[in-house]
């Protein structure tokens, strides 16, 4: 694409700016206003032409330059609003001085003080709602995309140590021979591992599917949040000690009442001090139209968790591979929708549509997942939403009848809400649909455990320690919240560790 600029360039780029910073600042000249003249510090990515064909990593990281360069971008501001938008506040102010200063080490060290997972967070957190909304700079600027880049910091210094081999294993303390079971091994449920495994507890994670690593595994693809960043997650965590063991069904395999059964003999099922239950929000939720259920309708949830875990691109090697879509219509405005349209693509769908009741304003998705998605060549169909399937003699969707919208007054949510444009249904071709439309608490949990208390959407209720209706068994992540984000997951897992560290302390 035309002015695509290659990630030695915009490195090179920085390394000349930079110089006249440090110079200025070891003459002891630069003031605030200089600081915020140095450019935002854009992330390389790969090529928009190359990148549709291909399942890596499309962005791809600062140099040491440009993470330097952007560091040089921050006041240091006394009150810090950026940490009060971090859910799990980390000292932004002081990890960013520490890159400033080239010591990338230290940097990491203290992120990772309050976040367990930086490289995972700096790459999928909402930082546009959260820390940089709050940043001085970017109001100073009236532009949020000006705020100093915290998110693509943090990943630098995350990956900066990774990849040089510095990660430091936590201190584990002497073993107590207290038992904790920790059901899903999404982002809550590696937090309450790591929290409580350091405190010397003997901890079993109990995860489902064959692999851990809950939705950053399944749901989020390899082009947003390559794999082998999580796997090293959980190969801290067994170097700590912890346990894990794949392909256990909480509520079939054994059940919560079996865990907490100290005169049980079955070490894996029973004779835990303490649970946590961490199986997130599984359950896609469908539109309820007529065809639904034809062959080639399917919720983004299978799509990706076919496409991610069990590699459904590799048509000569996977088990199940995936069907070679002509036109994929995704249904859904969310990261989601964006995530597996722009697989859909990479899979070898020849025209991959996204179809949203709203516009491109209202759209829940991350802007800058919409803006990669349309550099990718996804076409947006704004104000419409699908009826009915169609299907042909055999079960297959053909294609589906759609109705326009246009905007109406805002709704609960704050956006304009969509109105329904009578008599302009209209018939649209595709041979591959995918609904993504969030997910809903998967109910096996509060079905086969008695007493524990669940709302009516399903979601697990507890009190401020995350502890449930039971004693002895705590929840959170998206079990608690419903469909949210990893930084809110580990937030959670945070305090339950906490907690369960007091009970058993
Ligand atoms: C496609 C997609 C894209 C997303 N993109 C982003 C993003 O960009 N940024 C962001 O912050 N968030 C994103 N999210 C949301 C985020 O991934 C979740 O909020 C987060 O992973 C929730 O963490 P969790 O630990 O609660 O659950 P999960 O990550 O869902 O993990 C739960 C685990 O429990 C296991 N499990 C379920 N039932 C059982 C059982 N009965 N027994 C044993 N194990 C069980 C599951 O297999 C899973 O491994 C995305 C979600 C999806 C689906
Ligand atoms: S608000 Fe922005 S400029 Fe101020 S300390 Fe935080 S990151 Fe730096």
């Amino acid at each position: 694409m035309a002015g695509h600029k290659t990630q030695m360039l915009l490195d090179t780029e920085a390394e000349r700016l930079l110089k006249d910073i440090l110079e200025k600042k070891a003459a002891g000249r630069i003031t605030a206003k200089e600081r915020s003249a140095i450019p935002v510090q854009e992330m390389p990515a790969q090529d928009p032409a190359a990148r549709g064909k291909n399942v890596s990593e499309v962005a791809l990281g600062y140099g040491e330059a440009q993470a330097r360069l952007e560091a040089e971008r921050c006041l240091g501001c006394k009150n810090q609003p950026c940490v009060t938008g971090c859910p799990v506040a980390v000292p932004i102010p002081q990890f960013i001085a520490e890159l400033q200063k080239g010591d990338f080490k230290a940097a990491a060290n203290i992120i990772k003080e309050t976040n367990l997972l930086p490289s995972v967070c700096g790459r999928v957190c909402p930082q546009e709602k959260q820390c940089q909304a709050e940043c001085t700079l970017g109001k100073m600027l009236k532009d949020i995309d000006q705020a100093v880049a915290i998110g693509r910091l943090e990943r630098f210094a995350a990956d900066w140590e990774r990849d040089n081999g510095q990660v430091t294993i936590p201190a584990v303390k002497p073993a107590t021979g207290k038992r904790i079971a920790v059901i899903g091994s999404g982002p809550a449920g590696l937090t309450v591992a790591a929290d409580t495994a350091r405190e010397g507890h003997a901890v079993t994670i109990l995860e489902a599917f064959h692999k851990p690593g809950g939705v950053m595994v399944y749901g989020i693809p390899e082009f947003r949040l390559p794999k082998a960043i999580v796997q090293a997650e959980v190969d801290n965590l067994a170097k700590m000690g912890v346990t894990i063991e794949t392909n256990f069904l909480a509520g079939r395999t054994g059940t919560i009442a079996g865990m907490l059964d100290k005169s049980g003999n079955d070490p894996l099922r029973n004779g835990y001090d303490a649970v946590f239950i961490g199986v997130g929000a599984g359950l896609p939720k469908f539109l309820g139209c007529p065809g639904e259920n034809l062959v080639g309708v399917m919720s983004a949830n299978e799509y990706l968790t076919r496409a991610n875990l069990m590699k459904a691109y590799d048509a000569e090697k996977a088990a199940t591979p995936m069907y070679r879509s002509k036109i994929t219509a995704v249904i859904g405005g969310g990261n989601v929708a964006m995530d597996a349209a722009r697989m859909a693509l990479r899979l070898g769908s020849q025209e991959v549509h996204v179809i949203y009741r709203r516009t491109r304003d209202e759209m829940p998705a991350r802007a800058e997942e919409v803006s990669h998605a349309m550099e990718e060549g996804i076409v947006f169909d704004f104000l419409r939403n699908p009826v009915r399937f169609t299907g042909d003699g055999e079960g297959r969707v053909t294609g589906m009848e759609l109705l326009k919208y246009e905007l109406g007054e805002p709704d609960d949510s704050g956006r304009r809400s969509p109105v329904a444009v009578k008599g302009s249904e209209y018939m649209y071709n595709c041979d591959t649909v995918i609904v993504a439309l969030g997910n809903e608490s998967n109910p096996l949990l509060a079905r086969t455990t008695e007493n524990l208390t669940a709302d009516k959407r399903g979601r697990i209720v507890v009190d401020e320690t995350q502890k449930t209706s039971l004693d002895r068994v705590y929840a959170g992540g998206d079990i608690v919240l419903g469909a949210a984000t990893v930084i809110l997951a580990m937030g959670e897992g945070r305090r339950a560790a906490a907690a369960i560290n007091k009970l058993l302390a």
